[in-house]
This record gives C-alpha cells, structure tokens and sequence, in this order.
C-alpha cells in the first residue's frame, strides 16, 4: 500500500497506486492516468463538502477554526468563505441552489439565501434544543434530511460543551411547512447519510457503537427495515456518497494506514476498491461539471480524483 507516499512536490508515476482495485467491479472507475491530489491543507478538521457547478467552486467546513473555506475551481486557490460559521459541519444545496448547512455551535439547520442573508430552519423539536446537526441531503421532494449525532456538544472543539437535550436521530425537514418527523431514533450516532440514486434507500453511517453503514428502506416520508450494510471496524465511515450506479462510496477513517480515505461499496455491500490517503477522511462529495470528480475532505487537507464513474445528481 502507498501508505509513505510522498504527497508534496512528488510526481506520481501511473497508474496512481492510492487507488486499490479490490473487486473486478472497481477496476471501470479507475483511471489510468488519473492522479489523487491534496488540493489544499492548513485546516484543523474539515467536513462537509458541497459543490457548486455555477460557481465553480467547492466549499467545505473546517470546525476547529469555526470557518468554511471555498477552493476556486478556476485558480485553485482557497480562500475564506465565512467566519464565524457557527461551527458548521455538513452541507448540501436545495433544489433552488442555495446552501444548506448544519451548525454545530448554534446547533441548527440554517439556509444561505440567494441574497447571502441566512435563515434558521429549524433549531429545536418538541421544545427542546437540537443537540449538533452534522450531515444533510436534500430528497427530490424538497424535504430536508439530516443527522443529529451531538459530537458539537461533546467537547469544546468543534462547538460548545453542553447538556443533551434529545435523543440522537435521523429527522425529516420540511422547508415549506416546517413540519419536522423523527425518522430513525434507533442509532447511536448517525452520522453521514445519502439516498440510493432512485431513493428507495437511505444510507446511514454510524460513527458510535456499532460503527458501521446501516441501510433503510424508505417509505414515504419514513423509513423501515434497518440493517447493516457495511461493518467498518476497526476504523469508521462519516460521509458518505452513491455514484449513479449505486454504489456506496464512504470516507474511512482512525484505522491508519492501509485503510484511512475512501472505501467503495458495491450496492451488495462488498467492499470493491479504496482510495488511500495519509489522513483519516471525514466526508466526500462528487463534483466538476461532468460530477467525475471526488472530492474528500480529510482531516487538515483537500483531495480530489477523477474517477468513471459520476455522482447522481444530488449535490
Ligand atoms: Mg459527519
């Protein structure tokens, strides 16, 4: 494995051996003259890439620094799209284009308009404060989707160290109405969560115990069935991603070397090819105007690869 590959300056001979075929069904998506590149370092965390086709720029959250960074697309270079952010981790957009973004510190789900003024989704439930949104997906029926593990309020870090007011859970959002249902409450830390490309499915990645990929089948606006479709000890999987063929791509993470950057999942379950990187991966999103570009954020850095293969077409 490349796990003392040297990232800095180093030119890569093809094909780039941080991309690992497991399983005959990966070998199509690597590309033989495709490099991983760290487009950017110099954050504490980073989470929560999300893509934007008309600006041609990535943002993604650094936590610890309490600021979400924007990679120029154009330039390559990385500036500061907001700070404060509340400590924000997970993002996606709506099917208006806007951001939508959780926050850890103020411990909501909030909308970046068109006009940069934000609006408070939703902040509570029952009466009762949310403990730290972390990843959001958008469903094509407008309704927002998210995951309220608590790591925000767990330590001082990332957010501020508080009491739990609710339990850990899944809910379902809508932006119109305002009506919010709890969809799962049966997970220890739900964390990073994606939709099968025909939504039949959610997945769920659950970073407390057991650490695994837990799938649902979805029914209306409610899921059922759980079960697990990817056990991810020894490290963990967070964010999380399907291409348009369904498979399951997922960030991996705190297992080292050999296994820390992204593993693939087939829609079976088995594990098909990993992309290594020398830091644990928190989250992942396709991207560039062809949606052939992963984007992963890792721990203090920013990669990228092409792959054959696109993302569907959910940011
Ligand atoms: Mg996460």
């Amino acid at each position: 494995m490349p796990t003392d590959r040297p990232w800095d300056g180093t030119i890569v001979r093809y094909p780039d051996p941080a991309i690992e075929v497991l399983d005959d069904r990966f070998a199509p998506f690597k590309i033989p003259n495709s490099v991983v590149e760290r487009l950017w370092t110099g954050a504490r965390w980073t989470e929560g890439p999300v893509y934007f086709g008309d600006g041609r720029f990535l943002l993604f959250s650094d936590i610890p620094n309490n600021r979400i960074m924007k990679w120029d697309e154009t330039t390559g270079e990385t500036s500061v799209f907001r700070q404060p952010s509340h400590n924000s981790n997970g993002h996606t957009r709506d099917h208006q284009g806007r951001l939508v973004s959780c926050e850890h510190f103020s411990r909501r789900v909030t909308r970046t308009e068109h006009d940069g003024a934000i609006t408070v989704l939703l902040d509570q439930f029952d009466g009762k404060r949310l403990n730290a949104p972390n990843d959001i997906v958008v469903h094509s029926d407008g309704s927002i989707w998210f995951t309220d593990p608590g790591y925000g309020i767990m330590l001082n870090y990332e957010g501020l160290k508080s009491e739990f007011e609710l339990p850990t859970r899944v809910y379902r959002l809508d932006p119109a109405s305002g009506e919010t249902t709890v969809v799962i409450e049966e997970l220890d830390k739900p964390n990073g969560l994606c939709f099968s490309p025909d939504e039949t499915l959610l997945y769920v990645s659950d970073t407390g115990d057991p650490r695994n990929i837990m799938v649902f089948d979805v029914d209306g606006t409610a899921v059922k069935n759980g079960r697990e479709f990817a056990a991810m000890l020894p490290g963990g999987s967070d964010g999380i991603r399907c291409d348009i063929h369904g498979n399951l791509w997922s960030s991996a993470g705190w297992a080292g070397a050999g296994y820390d950057g992204v593993h693939c999942f087939a829609p079976d379950g088995d594990l098909i090819g990993k992309i290594h990187l020398p830091e644990a991966a928190s989250n992942l999103c396709f991207g560039g105007p062809m949606k052939n570009r992963l984007f992963i954020t890792g721990s203090q850095s920013l990669y990228a690869v092409y792959l054959e293969t696109q993302g569907d077409q959910r940011p």
